[in-house]
């Protein structure tokens, strides 16, 4: 069985960046990742705020320069997923559908998932009708009306998006105002292609073999159907931390906590990224932690040499 001196889990940016400081370092570097490298930043049409890129980038162009970087300096990326982990041994166990890896240290970059409504008729229509990526299904809906849930940066964001394409895009949101950044909000609220359903959630979802609509309910509990040909929900995200529950210490909003130094609780282990940050979640801070990470596992490795 080989074994890697740094095995990095998610090719999302945290991932990326740690295989290119991790390979850079000379140390035998293998990333792993169920699906295409990038993660959430690869399903952004458009960043406008990743430093360096004062015209923007696309997620997934970025996403391919990192992996194409992280590769150039000799890292390894698999498409495995990974579906267990043995951390009370050393090195340590990375078991896959396929091989099982030895690493001698871990970097846990899981990333997140989008959270679902739980509302009849949401899991029936994912795939035709509901979906958590406009930038992946936004072309489906052209010329169509679409339904947003959500109030944050991403609905609003992914709602803009969405414009390019659906006739109009109704925003559906819990309460009377967004959390997305102003900047945002201003060009949202200036785009005639946006509606707003205020103090409103989404009761269920109605169609047969194709959506047709979504209930919905508002504050003074009074409902109504809107007629929609999709819905994008967009409500939050939450820790891919399934693999090292009751293995690694949480905080106590289910992410994997970890110090100043991306260090978890088992020495030779550590996580970067939105899996282990519940308040930032940007590209560039998930870049940040992915090098800090790496840079600490290569301090694990002289020190365990
Ligand atoms: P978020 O900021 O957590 O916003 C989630 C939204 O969904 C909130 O408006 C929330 O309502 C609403 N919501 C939550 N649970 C709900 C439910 N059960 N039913 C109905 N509505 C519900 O999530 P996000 O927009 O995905 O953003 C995640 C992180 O990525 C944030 O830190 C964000 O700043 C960042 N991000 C940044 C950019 C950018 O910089 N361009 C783009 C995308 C995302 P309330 O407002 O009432 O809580």
């Amino acid at each position: 069985m080989e074994v890697f001196d740094v095995i990095i889990i998610g090719a999302g940016t945290a991932g990326l960046t740690a295989g290119i400081y991790a390979a850079r370092a000379k140390r035998k570097t293998l990333i792993l990742d169920k699906k295409r490298p990038g993660g959430q930043a690869a399903t952004t049409d458009e960043m406008e705020n990743y430093p360096g890129f004062p015209d923007g980038v696309g997620g997934y162009a970025l996403a391919e320069q990192m992996s194409t970087q992280a590769t150039r300096f000799g890292a390894e990326i698999a498409y495995e997923e990974v579906i267990s982990l043995k951390l009370d041994t050393w090195p340590f166990l990375v078991k896959t559908y396929g091989p099982t890896y030895k690493a001698k240290t871990l970097v846990l970059c899981t990333g997140t998932s989008s959270r679902k409504l739980g509302v009849p008729g949401e899991a029936k229509f994912i795939g035709h009708g509901v979906s958590f990526c406009a930038t992946c299904d936004g072309y489906f809906y052209k010329d169509k009306t679409v339904v947003v849930v959500g109030g944050g940066d991403s609905a609003v964001e992914e709602g803009m998006y969405l414009t390019r394409f659906c006739q109009k895009v109704i925003v559906v949101h819990r309460r009377d105002e967004l959390r997305a950044g102003p900047i945002l909000q201003e060009r949202a609220f200036a785009n005639e292609k946006m509606a707003w359903v205020w103090d409103s959630v989404v009761t269920e979802v109605l169609g047969d073999d194709n959506l047709h609509g979504v209930r919905v309910r508002n504050k003074a509990g009074e409902e109504r159907v809107i007629d929609c040909d999709g819905m994008f929900v967009y409500i939050g995200l939450d820790p891919n931390v399934s693999l090292v529950k009751g293995k690694l210490e949480l905080t106590e909003d289910g992410y994997i906590k970890t110090d100043k130094r991306q260090r978890t609780n088992i020495p030779g282990v550590f996580a970067a990224g939105d899996c282990q940050d519940s308040s930032y979640r940007q590209a560039v801070t998930a870049a940040g932690t992915g090098c800090m990470a790496a840079i600490d596992a290569e301090r694990y490795l002289q020190a365990s040499e």
